[in-house]
């Protein structure tokens, strides 16, 4: 007999302004603000603050 699967209650999911972004570059994971879209490239590339410095 398969063990039925328990039902998490009360688990919040993630308030939408906790998304985190991984950077292509470090692939570190970091909130909105500190990452940047690099729209010059298709498809548009996200890396954070530091790494947008070592590329420009
Ligand atoms: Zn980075």
């Amino acid at each position: 007999m398969p063990a039925k699967s328990v039902k998490k209650r009360g688990t919040k999911v993630a308030a939408p302004d906790e998304i985190v972004f991984k950077c292509r570059f470090c692939e570190k994971s970091k909130p909105l603000d500190e990452m940047v879209v690099i729209t010059k490239y298709f498809p548009p590339v996200v890396l954070c603050r530091d790494c947008e410095k070592k590329v420009q």
